[in-house]
């Protein structure tokens, strides 16, 4: 078996054990393979291991990379932040974005899609370390707007924790995430009840799973060290 491969089969172990701990099922959880800065014979190498579904932080490099591996069946998601003018260059490309953090992007990327393209709100949860995402005190206004909009299908919620927290650190992140969707969800403030939630990296995603993390995003676990 080739690194890649057996690093993907080691993470996905520990996602079913993860679940198995929380009495939660593995297919309950998806995982992203992050590709930022990969090279494609990378993402082949993954792809040729089962992975189907990969995360590209940048819209140039994903445009590249779809272009190239555009013979796989991926199923693309966007976690990076995206500019609003980037909507028309992304929306085509891609299954899921995970990172809407305006109502202004939300309402670009729905003008672009041209079919139902699911998308997760990021929230800034607490300090001031974390920049990207919605304030939390503007989250319900966000996910009342987003119901207007008539391509975009709201599913969940999405946390980048500071880089620099440990994973027992992390865990009040994911418990916030977790309580967030459920008011959301407890107020009816989407017609649709929200089901997913992204949270969980390469050094922290078993905490994630154990919080109810339904989506995981990992990189260097399966592809090693970005340079
Ligand atoms: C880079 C990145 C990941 C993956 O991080 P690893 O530590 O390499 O697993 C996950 N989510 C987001 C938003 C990222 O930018």
């Amino acid at each position: 078996m080739s690194t890649i491969a057996t690093n993907l089969k080691y993470v996905r172990d520990r996602i079913a054990r993860a679940a198995e701990r929380s009495g939660r099922s593995a297919a309950d959880i998806t995982l992203v393979a992050i590709t930022k800065t990969v090279a494609t014979d990378a993402c082949r190498e993954a792809y040729a291991a089962g992975q189907r579904i990969f995360g590209e932080n940048y819209a140039q490099e994903l445009a590249e990379k779809a272009m190239e591996l555009a013979d796989l069946d991926i199923r693309w998601h966007f976690t990076g932040h995206l500019q609003s003018n980037k909507a028309k260059l992304v929306a085509p490309l891609v299954a899921c974005v995970e990172t809407i953090d305006s109502f202004k992007l939300a309402d670009a990327l729905d003008q672009r899609a041209k079919k139902p393209l699911d998308v997760l709100i990021e929230v800034h949860i607490g300090g001031e370390e974390s920049k990207s995402g919605v304030a939390e005190n503007a989250l319900p206004e966000l996910v009342r707007d987003m119901a207007k909009l008539g391509n975009l299908r709201l599913k969940g919620l999405m946390v980048l924790p500071p880089f620099e927290l440990d994973a027992a650190s992390a865990r009040p992140y994911f418990q916030k995430l977790r309580a967030l969707m459920e008011h959301i969800n407890e107020k009816e403030l989407y017609p649709e009840p929200l089901t997913e939630l992204s949270m969980g990296m390469s050094h922290d995603f078993e905490v994630a799973i154990e919080e109810g993390a339904t989506i995981v995003r990992v990189g260097t676990a399966i592809f090693g060290e970005r340079t």
